[in-house]
């Protein structure tokens, strides 16, 4: 089985759906209550699981209800949790998201327990990093602990994945430990300064990024795909899909993305497939609860294969 190890965020998400979002001191009421778990290490980490990897998560909770509902929830669904620490200093991370009958939102986001991950805290974990196959880091964790886990990954010789959101300045050292950089093209244009809105300026600020040290970029672009640059650049079309909620598509495909990789497959294997599992989450409502299975994104390829 491919072997993903996450070292990440994991949140509750309070969204309350409303006919129209307040204005700065209004009250709006008649508003639907959903509770839903996520958190980008969290929802990479699903997304790796219901693929088939063999998914550990390393991150940090609260000592508290919500906390101890994700770590029920992440087991459940076969996640090795022994390295999500649950802290008595913060809170379990929290999203507060109103969204309103169009679809437009406002979210506050408290990280609560996400930013109280020291080294100190994952350092007993460095043999899950020795066991997986490939790792998962995004930037919802301190920065200090990403740099500590990638490179203790590239020590053991185990592939790395940076997917760089929310996006923040990266030093090279922490770019040089990246084997597959994933931003999407916002990111991309936020840590280089270029406008990135079209395949020729993706394939730039790409190039930019290799120059700093990343080993390859995978520039996401919605309903455009991707464009992998390296040695050389591709471009990987998103699959046509009705997209309803593009919620966690990034979340799916850096999850699919890491198992394709850790199966030991090439970009053009892992590319179509994480492209595969990031359009059909876009079919569902939802973060991880739209993320797809193994079999539901072979059977939806198979359809496709007419086509492609
Ligand atoms: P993020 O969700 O992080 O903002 P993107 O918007 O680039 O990232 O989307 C990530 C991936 O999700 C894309 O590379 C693509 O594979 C898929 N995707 C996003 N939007 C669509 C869409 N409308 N149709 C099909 N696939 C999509």
């Amino acid at each position: 089985m491919p072997r993903v190890c996450v070292i990440g965020s994991a949140n509750v998400d309070y969204t309350v759906a409303l006919p129209r979002l307040p204005s700065p001191g209004e009250t709006v009421s008649g508003g639907t209550l959903l509770v839903n778990l996520g958190g980008k290490g969290a929802n990479q980490a699903v997304a790796a699981r219901r693929l088939g990897g063999e998914v550990r998560m390393i991150g940090c909770v609260g000592d508290d209800a919500d906390g101890r509902r994700i770590r029920e929830s992440l087991a459940a669904a076969g996640i090795g949790v022994d390295g999500l620490s649950a802290s008595r200093e913060a809170a379990t991370g929290t999203a507060l998201i109103m969204v309103d009958a169009q679809g437009h939102n406002q979210i506050a986001v408290a990280p609560g327990a996400n930013h109280r991950l020291t080294v100190e805290m994952v350092a007993p974990y460095a043999a899950s990093i020795a066991w997986a196959d490939v790792v998962a880091c995004q930037l919802e964790t301190p920065l200090a602990v990403v740099r500590w886990a990638l490179g203790e990954a590239r020590r053991h010789g185990v592939t790395t994945i940076l997917n760089p959101a929310p996006v923040r300045p990266l030093d090279p050292e922490i770019l040089a430990l990246v084997d597959f950089l994933t931003p999407n093209e916002h990111e991309a244009a936020h840590l280089t300064g270029l406008v990135v809105d079209s395949l020729e300026s993706a394939r730039e600020a790409a190039g930019r990024l290799l120059a700093l040290g990343a080993g390859a970029v995978l520039v996401t672009l919605g309903e455009r795909g991707a464009l992998a640059c390296g040695a050389g650049a591709a471009h990987f079309p998103a699959f046509p899909v009705e997209a309803v909620d593009t919620t966690a598509a990034g979340d799916a495909f850096n999850g699919a993305l890491a198992v394709g990789l850790a199966a030991g497959g090439t970009l053009e294997q892992a590319i179509p497939l994480a492209n595969a599992a990031a359009a059909l989450a876009c079919t569902k409502r939802g973060a991880q609860d739209s993320l797809p299975g193994r079999a539901e994104v072979e059977a939806f390829l198979r359809s496709l294969g007419g086509s492609r």
